[in-house]
């Protein structure tokens, strides 16, 4: 959407300016203002509900320099620059109780209300009963995976924020996030990202310009990799057929990082999409 506007940007200067500058010149003005438009408008929509992201004010980016530090409940808070602000965008667990919550910055307390919302039920049926009611061994391994994942999907890097998203495959929604789940008759946790459903060895493309911190293979997720697009925004894709990146590979937005397939905890082929802001997985689709 972002790139339309800056077109549609392009296009007015263009006819405000006919034939006052050479078409060299007017070319380099063109190519600065879409760069531009790409950057001011690539920012994700705010939606202050559990699962969704509270979009903050934190301090006048004209006077401040560097991107202040703030924290949302001991963790640090990704910070961007948009129209003169600095802005904080916060991840809101899933989980998060509807009401009052504040953000920490240089020793102040900033606060933002959190609206309630209900995410719908999905039944699911999985022909593989241990991975809705795992074994001992199983078990032990989902524990350990956990904790790794947990690790991943929290880090912070310093570097700028790369917010301009992409799809990452064509496909079917098929399952949307925060659906509350119920698998085999069982209640498990909420739906942490979204699904799309293609066929087997479907590439799946970077959403976004950053680095790969991790691959693997794990109990529910499957094949996934995990990119870094700094600040502590962390993309994840799961349940591939094949991986096609390792960590600290360097990817343009767009740039293959695996197959889609049915890895891990899945009904049939189709690609786990997960956004991270703070650790904590927030719908995908407010960054589309
Ligand atoms: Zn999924």
């Amino acid at each position: 959407m972002s790139r339309i506007r800056a077109a549609v940007l392009c296009s007015f200067i263009n006819l405000l300016t006919p034939n006052l500058i050479g078409n060299e010149m007017k070319k380099w003005l063109l190519f600065g203002l879409v760069l531009y438009s790409g950057q001011l408008l690539a920012f994700p929509r705010a939606n202050p509900v559990p699962g969704g992201i509270a979009i903050i004010p934190v301090a006048d980016a004209t006077t401040t320099v560097t991107a202040p530090v703030v924290q949302y409940e001991g963790k640090r808070v990704t910070v961007a620059q948009q129209d003169g602000a600095w802005l904080a965008l916060v991840g809101i667990p899933l989980d998060a109780q509807a009401g009052e919550h504040h953000l920490q910055a240089a020793g102040s307390l900033i606060p933002f209300e959190v609206q309630p919302k209900q995410y719908r039920t999905q039944r699911i049926r999985i022909n593989d009963n241990n991975k809705v009611e795992p074994d001992d061994e199983s078990s032990q391994r989902i524990v350990q995976e956990l904790a790794v994942q947990k690790g991943i999907k929290s880090r912070y890097s310093p570097q700028a924020a790369t917010l301009d998203f992409i799809r990452p495959a064509p496909g079917a929604d098929t399952g949307r996030f925060g659906m509350r789940r119920i698998f085999n008759g069982q209640q498990r946790n909420p739906h942490s990202g979204m699904d799309i459903a293609a066929a087997t060895g479907t590439p799946v493309k970077a959403t976004a310009a950053g680095r790969v911190l991790h691959t693997g293979d794990f109990f529910f997720s499957g094949n996934v990799v995990y990119v870094d697009h700094g600040s502590g925004v962390i993309s994840m894709y799961a349940h591939l057929s094949q991986i096609a990146v390792k960590p600290g590979d360097n990817l343009q937005q767009g740039d293959i990082v695996g197959a889609i397939g049915s890895t891990g905890r899945a009904t049939g082929p189709h690609l786990h999409w997960s956004v991270y802001l703070n650790g904590e997985a927030v719908d995908p689709a407010l960054f589309l």
